[in-house]
């Protein structure tokens, strides 16, 4: 039983006001919605309530208007695609609160769905202020957050509204927290991670957490350098953030205490130019000429790599484990994210991955669909990866 309530707690709600936060923060080029991903995640939710007959009235942010309108971020841009992806009528108030918000509410009927103008567009949305969360209030009864790639932000609609109605996880919400609890809640053991990606600067505090909880954590990308050169091995011209050797060095010592494996590559593709097919080599971690730089882990790595995810029961993975986006420097995550997926798919593996680059990297790899769990929340992801406590879902827990 999940610890917060679910739509399955909502069972007489025909004709009841019910508040949805969803995010609909979609990109659009020349007016038109490039990717729709965001919205189909959210139909179930929507439609559900919907079929249930209650008054389905969206919330959503969209782009940084920094609390004031401005129209090429106002949500009536997409009101069209929402309506394709839920293959249902979409109405449209022109402010979150007020008058406009009001007499859209009102003129709804059992089943409808309403979309309320961008909530960014008042300073109160971000600030979480008392009175906003007042007035949004006023057209709901029930409130049903969805959004949890807006998680990681104390916001009126993503936190402060659940102080003021009754609170529940839609169905995305619920679905990724039910992954995130067993990918490192209450994880099957052994637990790998493979963390990734350019640097471990943007990456302290995750890679600390994941040391305390996982049997093993694999290093590679630009990141792996930076624990190679504290570890005294010469990485040449590679991408490598010399200053951070100490939290290196603490970020080994915190693992060894913990019984954390750490996994360095132990052989690296070298090439001299960052670019696709840029004349390259494969060469052992302690062989890297002064010019070169490493873009990828070699074959050898790989294979031990491939072994660590065979032996785990779950699987956390962040960032890439070479330059992905220039062939073939992508080679050693592709590898590794099929292995990932073949082991999930005959049932061997949980797996789950998210945040930043790490979608674009399992979709260019061709598993995206065979992971136990693609997250696409970015910073929410990471921050609960991070083992921060996500006001948006800390008080949804407090509604059980
Ligand atoms: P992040 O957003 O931190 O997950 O980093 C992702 C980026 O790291 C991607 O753009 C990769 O190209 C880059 N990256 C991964 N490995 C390397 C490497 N060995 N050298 C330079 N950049 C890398």
């Amino acid at each position: 039983m999940p610890a917060f309530k679910t739509l399955d707690h909502l069972t007489d709600i025909a004709g009841k006001r019910v508040l949805v936060r969803v995010d609909l923060n979609v990109p659009v080029a020349d007016g038109k919605v490039t990717d729709k991903t965001r919205i189909e995640r959210v139909a179930p939710t929507i439609l559900e309530l919907s079929k249930k007959g209650a008054k389905v009235i969206l919330l959503a942010h969209f782009g940084r208007p920094k609390g004031a309108p401005v129209a090429d971020m106002s949500l009536s841009l997409i009101t069209s695609s929402v309506e394709e992806v839920l293959g249902h009528t979409v109405h449209f108030a022109s402010e979150a609160i007020g008058t406009p918000a009001a007499d859209a509410v009102a003129a709804m009927k059992n089943g409808d769905i309403l979309l309320l103008e961008n909530t960014r567009f008042h300073k109160g949305e971000e600030t979480n202020d008392a009175a906003f969360v007042t007035e949004l209030a006023k057209n709901g009864d029930i409130y049903v957050n969805d959004a949890f790639s807006a998680a990681h932000r104390a916001h009126a609609s993503t936190e402060g509204l659940a102080r003021h109605l009754p609170a529940y996880a839609g169905r995305t919400m619920q679905a990724e927290l039910e992954a995130l609890e067993k990918g490192l809640g209450a994880p099957a053991r052994p637990v790998v991670a493979i963390v990734g990606g350019a640097k471990v600067s943007s990456k302290i505090d995750l890679l600390m957490n994941l040391v305390k909880k996982v049997d093993a954590l694999v290093i590679g990308g630009g990141m792996a350098n930076t624990f190679l050169a504290a570890r005294g091995t010469n990485v040449g011209k590679s991408l490598c953030e010399h200053d951070l050797a100490e939290t290196a060095k603490q970020i080994m010592i915190e693992a060894a205490t913990a019984g954390c494996a750490i996994v360095l590559p132990e052989d690296g593709v070298i090439a001299r130019e960052f670019k696709a097919n840029a004349e390259n080599e494969v060469v052992d971690i302690n062989a890297i000429p002064e010019d070169a730089m490493v873009l990828d882990v070699g074959p050898k790595s790989v294979e031990a790599i491939k072994g660590w995810i065979s032996r785990a029961e779950t699987l956390v993975w962040n960032g890439p484990l070479g330059a992905f986006e220039i062939a073939p420097f992508d080679k050693a995550t592709v590898a590794a994210a099929q292995h990932a997926a073949e082991c999930t798919k005959s049932g061997k593996l949980v797996s789950v991955a998210g945040g930043g680059d790490t979608v674009a990297a399992l979709n260019h790899a061709g598993v995206a669909d065979d992971f136990t769990y693609i997250s696409t929340a970015g910073g929410a992801f990471l921050e609960w990866m991070e083992g921060k406590v996500l006001p948006g879902v800390a008080i949804l827990h407090e509604h059980k």
